[in-house]
């Protein structure tokens, strides 16, 4: 890790600013900072930035919202889901944060593990677990969600030929319908996750295989992520809170302890304010679904993208600019390998833009209509079309904001563009940045060797 200091103006925030003033301020702080101490250079044309100050906000911000809507001592465990940020100081600093993990793969449970995240605070849930990795999770004590009846056998098998300690639960689809992102939707009718609940004989299927199975004590529901209206997310959780009543009912004990919500609270793209917030989540969720609340069951939680969205920046290097057809367009170095999901979907993920000139600072002007383009070699690869911002020249830079979940750290290798570093840092009021280096910008050697460098006549002798 390298942390480097420097002296930049303090943040500047009048005390009736409105929310999020202050995390902008940190972000410009960054900025200039990142550009000044060479993050970002000729060289260096793109990084991102993590707001560690955010993240540590945003995670206390979490753990209030369900402490305040729950008697003291309901077991809550927030298990951040890993694939929104899958970088192992993160998910180390979230753990310091008392936030724990969801995973989805070996791939991300190991880096749960490399960062010290405990098996007690780790959850498993991917679609298509291998034998291997249910017996790895068994073993190690991690809380599994079953995805359907197929998996569910190949656990009875594993519970019956060595005892565990692993909560053990099934994942229901509860059908409530979709949001904006047909893509994101995880409880439509035909959803490929978890167990169809409004299905012909599904409900009561599921209540039998919980009766049969006295160790399943936990169900899961995660009903979507972005685009996720809030009552569909709600109508998700009370679909699976009346069925842990039902099941319970008929065991005729507290079989079902623990209800895992998922995650899914949807990013405010179009400004710095966090809206809705996990508070106003939660407090929804204690309206609309008391007895999920009231002390009776233990809580788990599979926030990805609402913790950490607003806490990430990409900053590109402008390399030039043109005009065509009468339309201005900065070349930049960010594009389809860091903002997968914008470039090729951009009307569903549209992305705020800042523009900083060639030392950091926001650049004044008017806003003009200009394309913001990427490095990648097709036309389609955009940050954003028409977008009014100050005119962009050469060695200015431009920031894509609220990408700290599911875009810089989820590279995609198109024209083997290197995956840029990655830096956290925390501003200080007294005008110091600091940095650490997350992930070192990916030298080309690397992506020579992972594109099988090492051997080159593979391929002769066949
Ligand atoms: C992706 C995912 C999450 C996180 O969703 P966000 O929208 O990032 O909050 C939680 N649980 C499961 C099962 C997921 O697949």
């Amino acid at each position: 890790m390298s942390l480097d200091d420097a002296t930049v103006p303090g943040p500047t925030v009048d005390p009736t600013s409105p929310p999020g003033a202050e995390a902008a301020a940190r972000r410009d702080q960054a900025v200039r900072a990142a550009i000044e101490q060479g993050l970002v250079s000729p060289e260096n044309p793109l990084a991102g930035l993590i707001d560690v100050t955010g993240v540590r906000a945003a995670a206390t911000a979490l753990r209030a919202a369900f402490a305040g809507v729950t008697p003291p001592g309901t077991p809550v465990l927030h298990a951040f889901a890993v694939k929104a940020t899958p970088l192992v100081p993160v998910l180390r600093l979230l753990r310091e944060e008392g936030i724990g993990a969801e995973v989805a793969s070996p791939g991300e449970l190991a880096l749960a593990r490399a960062a010290g995240v405990p098996p007690a605070h780790t959850v498993l849930d991917s679609p298509a677990k291998t034998p291997a990795e249910l017996r790895e999770a068994l073993a190690l004590g991690i809380a599994v969600n079953a995805d359907n009846s197929q998996e569910l056998a190949r656990i009875d098998a594993l519970v019956r030929s060595a005892p565990t300690g692993a909560p053990l639960g099934v994942r229901v689809n509860p059908q409530v319908g979709a949001g904006s992102i047909g893509a994101l939707s995880t409880a439509t009718a035909t959803s490929k996750f978890g167990v169809p609940l409004r299905d012909e004989g599904a409900r009561e299927w599921l209540v039998r295989a919980y009766l049969d199975r006295p160790w399943l004590t936990r169900v899961h529901a995660h009903t979507g992520s972005q685009g996720i209206p809030l009552d569909l997310l709600v109508r998700g959780v009370a679909a699976v809170y009346e069925l842990a009543e039902e099941i319970n009912a008929r065991a005729g004990r507290r079989q079902v302890d623990t209800l895992d919500i998922g995650g899914g609270l949807p990013v405010n793209f179009a400004s710095d304010e966090a809206d809705p917030t996990h508070g106003a989540y939660a407090r929804l969720l204690k309206e609309r679904v008391p007895g999920l609340l009231d002390g009776r069951y233990g809580l788990v939680t599979e926030f990805g993208r609402s913790l950490l969205a607003k806490q990430g920046v990409l900053l590109a290097r402008v390399e030039y600019v043109k005009e065509a057809g009468g339309r201005p367009i900065a070349l930049t170095h960010a594009g389809v390998q860091v903002a997968t999901r914008t470039v090729y979907a951009p009307e569903s993920w549209p992305l705020r833009l800042a523009a900083y000139d060639a030392k950091g600072r926001p650049k004044q002007g008017p806003a003009v209509g200009q394309d913001v383009a990427g490095p990648a070699c097709f036309a389609g690869d955009l940050l954003a079309a028409d977008h009014p911002l100050p005119r962009l020249e050469a060695g200015d830079h431009v920031a894509a904001l609220d990408t700290g979940a599911y875009y810089f750290a989820q590279h995609y290798s198109y024209n083997s563009l290197p995956r840029p570093g990655i830096h956290g840092f925390a501003a200080r009021a007294d005008g110091t940045v600091r940095f650490a280096t997350v992930r070192a910008p990916q030298p080309v050697a690397e992506l020579v060797a992972e594109a099988g460098g090492g051997v080159p006549d593979a391929l002769d002798g066949l």
